[in-house]
């Protein structure tokens, strides 16, 4: 077999990825035997297009899940999607309004019909999305939180929490979206700070024809629902008017002025309108004074039968009337400029209306504390561990949660009404009659549940549970749980809460929290910026393994992730160095036995033992770091080692032996088929495909008994039993290699290329011997290029020498070397440093500059101005060296 001369990485994701679905690789069996490592994909939403948030977080997911796998553990990764109630039925409607239609003409059958037709068509999108970037999960046991088994487990969970007097029926203050036309929880309205707005300065007549008291708000509209005035008990300028009431303008209802200590004397004039049907903190003030509570709007925030006059008009309409009308009676004192903050539907970013509504509600006070005990425990641990009080912060100030949603796409509420005697039932299945009254005419509830509430039981309900199935009793509690910080309260705590309630158990172990995707400037990535980069899009362009890695790298715990296209290149780049690595080997390889007899180790020479010894300790420095879900530094291990030990040094240092031919060949032969192995296991939870590629031309070279056939169920790479190098050995090639880039940058200082051959020196002094460099000679002057090499004194007169803890080492400059060019140019560099560093200090010193800038802004310009500082180190010392020697050169002159 050969190796073509490019990856192509298009075509081995394709093949690859088929072949190992096809095989089963990924298919987990509840019967085999092993520990169990299993994690539940964070269901992506049907209406859901691949985002680079999602290809982080399937990146992330399928290297641990690879590893596992390939370590012998039973893996399951199970995938799904989530019917996301309000954004599916939204994008339906969407569709359906380019038609000319809406759903109420429809009726809720055709409706919902029409939002299946929907999911059979874009359902999938997701999903293969994730398949296209390698997802090893076990996709025969795809699940959609509105299959049968999950809604089974949906209606015994609100029944039992119903029976258990948690899920309980109540007329309170809601948030309410006119477009959606639905209740929203707390956390589905996103807050908008100091948009810009008025305030109004309204006179409320006395009733006593005493004169007025003016108000002032941010909503003139509401005062139609106004039932009281309220001021400051404290407020001197007010104390008189307690107690007395005023004609409601426009309205004519006449209302009480009241005392109450939560009313702001600095806000407006001090006195507020009351609008308990319309207002959180007017609702609390009404129950506390027994207000009446008027709601003005319907369900489309138009002005209802209560507002008189303005019935049928739009808040907006309204507002104008009103403002007009209370112009024209002398009863609008001022309009002043005022900024506010308001709550809009994170649906729809329509303006949230507080309405006063029946729904039902799940008390989470006793499940909240609960789940905090359990975090506190350390049952379940939060990975970075800050965010573990961010969440017991939310659990701590938890509100009961208005689990019902006026939609016709979810869950409908297993709760029945006998239209005879309006008695209430709640119960699994649909009751024939009535049990009071034994009446048939019996009606379900409209309303379906939050979408979060079948998310909230995803770990256990897509493994069968209520049923007592083989999976759930094998993969539940599930390993790890891989999510965005921004679902925390919305999923991570509600699955906590119903995983402790219903299982005893916490859900899950670990929660590792993936960090924000930015773009290249530190921006969050948004629609309306349109810095939004599609993952598509980069696997395209770079292929999946070089998104894959990008992203690992790049996750860094606590640090968020930013983008750009140079580090997808370099990715690719580094696909392809692994790819011509191969291939040097292959050509090494031809008419090699198949598999190649293993070699002893204690045959082998130095190099071949080091680069060995390498490999076992990035073996270990990997695994060890996704254990504790360091990808960054996994990543970063694996790079270093192929790109600089094995392909830079390891490969340069093993073309002598293999041209040697005989012991020496084999002994080089079987190291790089050994390193090239264990590598790519390493390497193919990061890589999958190219891994893959390589694997099986080399696979035959492999003497292994039971050898996989493929990577994805290979067995884990294992460090040596032994250490194949002495500490002697090691502490020789550490001074080899720091040696030899010593003398490379000596090469550099004189402007030279690379490839440019020296003539070098080296001077041991303690802790290392002319025996010691003796032993190395060879290496170093094969990978510093080094023409001749002497070991000796450095104190050439064309020397620049430079200095290291165990060794002088210089490289001599040719005859007519001037120095006084180098030193010209050298100075230039050091003042264009010189120059960045201290702009990066102003920008450090700048008040304005380090309290406006977000912390990576600052953190990058602080990392900056310390790396400039270490170049400006370095340079000066080889200004140092240049000068020096351009001044001996003068005196020998002279
Ligand atoms: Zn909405
Ligand atoms: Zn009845």
């Amino acid at each position: 077999m050969e190796l073509p001369k490019t990856f192509d990485s298009k075509s081995a994701e394709e093949r690859w990825f088929q072949k190992w679905i096809d095989l089963g690789y990924f298919k987990a069996d509840p019967a085999r035997p092993g520990k169990v490592f299993s994690v539940v994909i964070p269901p992506p939403n049907v209406t859901g297009q691949l985002h680079l948030g999602h290809a982080l977080n399937v990146s992330l997911q399928d290297i641990i899940v690879r590893t596992r796998r390939m370590q012998g553990y039973n893996t399951l990764w199970l995938p799904g999607t989530d019917h996301a109630g309000i954004a599916t039925q939204n994008a339906v409607e969407k569709d359906l309004a380019k038609e000319g239609k809406d759903r109420h003409t429809m009726g809720r059958d055709a409706f919902v019909d029409r939002v299946w037709e929907w999911r059979e068509t874009y359902g999938n999108r997701i999903l293969n999305q994730l398949r296209r970037l390698g997802a090893s999960c076990d996709w025969s046991r795809e699940r959609f939180t509105l299959d049968a088994g999950l809604s089974q487990a949906v209606t015994k969970v609100f029944v039992d929490l119903y029976n258990r007097k948690l899920i309980y029926r109540a007329k309170r203050l809601i948030n309410w979206c006119p477009r959606c036309e639905t209740a929203l929880s707390d956390l589905e309205v996103d807050h908008k700070e100091a948009v810009p707005g008025s305030l109004w300065y309204i006179r409320y007549p006395l009733t006593d024809g005493t004169g007025a008291i003016t108000i002032a708000t941010t909503r003139p509209e509401t005062m139609l629902g106004d039932t009281a005035v309220a001021v400051n008990p404290d407020d001197e300028r007010y104390k008189s008017y307690v107690g007395k009431t005023v004609r409601l303008p426009l309205v004519g209802r006449e209302i009480p002025i009241i005392a109450d200590a939560a009313i702001d004397r600095e806000f407006g004039t001090g006195a507020l309108k009351v609008t308990p049907a319309h207002d959180p903190v007017d609702f609390e003030l009404g129950k506390r004074h027994n207000l009446e509570q008027i709601s003005i709007f319907d369900g489309t925030a138009h002005i209802n039968q209560n507002g008189g006059a303005y019935r049928g008009m739009s808040r907006e309409e309204a507002r104008q009337q009103i403002v007009k009308d209370l112009e024209v009676a002398g009863l609008l004192e001022k309009i002043e400029p005022h900024t506010h903050a308001i709550g809009v539907c994170s649906r729809c970013d329509t303006v949230v209306e507080p309405m006063l509504s029946e729904q039902w509600f799940l008390s989470m006070r006793a499940m909240a504390d609960r789940a905090i005990e359990a975090v506190r425990k350390g049952d379940t641990t939060f990975h970075p561990k800050r965010w573990e009080n961010v969440f017991f912060n939310w659990l701590e100030n938890i509100h009961d949660w208005c689990i019902s949603r006026q939609l016709w796409w979810g869950h409908r509420i297993p709760a029945y009404r006998c239209v005879r005697c309006d008695h209430l039932i709640v119960a699994a299945e649909r009751p024939s009659r009535c049990p009071e009254c034994d009446g048939s005419d019996i009606v379900q509830d409209d309303d379906v549940l939050d979408t979060w509430f079948s998310s909230g039981l995803w770990p256990m309900s897509t493994l069968g549970w209520p049923e007592e199935t083989a999976d759930f009793a094998r993969y539940y509690p599930t390993s790890l749980l891989l999510t965005g910080f921004d679902i925390i309260f919305f999923w991570v705590a509600r699955m906590m809460m119903f995983g402790l309630e219903f299982t005893d158990k916490v859900p899950f172990k670990d929660v590792y929290i993936t960090p924000l995707v930015r773009d290249e400037l530190g921006k969050k990535m948004t629609k309306s910026k349109g810095n939004v980069v599609d993952p598509l899009d980069l696997m395209n362009q770079y292929g999946a393994d070089a998104v894959r890695f990008t992203l690992a790298q790049l996750a860094a715990q606590g640090r968020d992730v930013i983008l750009s296209h140079d580090r997808f290149a370099a990715s690719r780049a580094f696909a392809n160095k692994i790819w011509n690595a191969a291939r040097f080997v292959m050509m090494n390889l031809e008419g090699a036995p198949q598999p190649l007899p293993k070699v002893e180790i204690v045959k082998l020479g130095l190099a071949e033992r080091w680069i060995l010894s390498r490999l076992d300790a990035t073996i270990r420095e990997v695994s060890g770091s996704i254990d504790v879900f360091e990808f960054n530094v996994a990543a970063m291990k694996l790079y270093d080692f192929i790109w600089h030990e094995f392909c830079d040094w390891y490969i340069e240092l093993s073309k002598e032996p293999l041209k040697a031919g005989g012991e020496r060949q084999a002994g080089a032969r079987w190291v790089l088929i050994n390193v090239f192995d264990r590598m790519l296991r390493l390497l193919h939870p990061f890589m999958p495909f190219v891994s893959e590629e390589i694997w099986q031309v080399i696979r035959p070279y492999l003497d292994e008994p039971n050898l996989a056939p493929h990577l994805p169920i290979a067995k884990y790479p294992e460090p040596s039993a032994t250490n194949p190098l002495s500490a002697a050995e090691e502490l020789a090639m550490n001074h080899c290699i720091e040696a030899t880039e010593a003398i490379n940058s000596l090469r550099s200082l004189l402007g030279w290329h690379p490839g440019q051959r020296v003539t070098a020196v080296i001077n041991p002094g303690s802790g290392s011997s002319a025996q010691e460099v003796e032993g190395w000679r060879s290496y170093a002057m094969t990978l510093a290029r080094i023409e001749i090499l002497t070991i000796g004194s450095t104190d050439g007169e064309r020397a620049v020498s430079g200095h290291l803890l165990w060794a002088d080492v210089a490289i001599d400059a040719p005859e007519n070397f001037d120095f006084e060019v180098a030193r010209q140019k050298l100075e230039k560099q050091l003042d264009e440093v010189k120059k960045h560093e201290a702009q990066h200090e102003a920008r450090l010193k700048d008040e304005r500059f380090m309290t406006k800038a977000d912390p990576d802004t600052r953190a990058e310009v602080a990392q900056r101005f310390e790396d400039l500082k270490a170049q400006r180190k370095v340079l000066t010392e080889q200004l140092r060296q240049l000068e020096e020697r351009a001044r001996r050169k003068k005196l020998v002159k002279a």
